[in-house]
C-alpha cells in the first residue's frame, strides 16, 4: 500500500486530496495518507519549523516500520504554509519545487530500502497536472 504525504489545502485551486485521487491513485486503490498544512514542506526547513519537521519525521518512521508502505509519495505544491514564517515568505515556485525534491533525496538516505517518489502539482485552470520530481 502506498502512503502519500500533502498538504490539506482545502481551496479550490488546491485541493490537493482531489487532484491526488483523481490523478495519481488508481481506481479502486487503498492508501495511506498523512495531510497537514504544509504537508512534507517542515522536513526542508527543520530549523524554522522545528517541532514540524520531527513530528513529520515520526510519523514517517512509524509507518514505515508498522505498515511497510510499498512507496512513499510527497506531493507539493505553491504551498501557502510557507506564509507562516517571513524568511520562507519569499520564496518562488521553483524554490517549492526544489524542495520537495530535496525532502526525497533526505528521507532516501534516511531510510534506505523504502522507495519514495515526490510530486509537484503543476495544475492550471485546464487540467490537473503533476511533475515528477523523482529523477
Ligand atoms: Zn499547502
Amino acid at each position: 500500500m502506498r502512503l502519500f504525504i500533502y498538504c490539506s489545502d482545502p481551496r479550490e485551486e488546491a485541493d490537493l486530496e482531489n487532484k491526488i485521487n483523481k490523478s495519481l491513485i488508481l481506481p479502486g486503490e487503498k492508501v495511506m495518507r498523512i495531510t497537514t498544512f504544509g504537508g512534507p514542506i517542515f522536513l526542508a526547513h527543520p530549523i524554522v519549523f522545528r517541532s514540524q519537521a520531527n513530528t513529520m519525521l515520526d510519523q514517517i518512521r512509524f509507518a514505515i516500520e508498522k505498515f511497510k508502505p510499498e512507496k512513499i509519495v510527497l506531493v507539493g505544491h505553491n504551498c501557502g504554509f510557507y506564509q507562516e514564517d517571513v524568511s520562507l515568505s519569499k520564496l518562488s515556485v521553483e524554490d517549492k519545487k526544489r524542495d520537495i525534491f530535496r525532502i526525497r533525496k533526505m528521507l532516501d538516505s534516511r531510510h534506505s530500502g523504502q522507495a519514495f517518489k515526490a510530486y509537484f502539482d503543476i495544475s492550471n485552470e485546464q487540467s490537473t497536472k503533476f511533475e515528477n520530481l523523482s529523477a
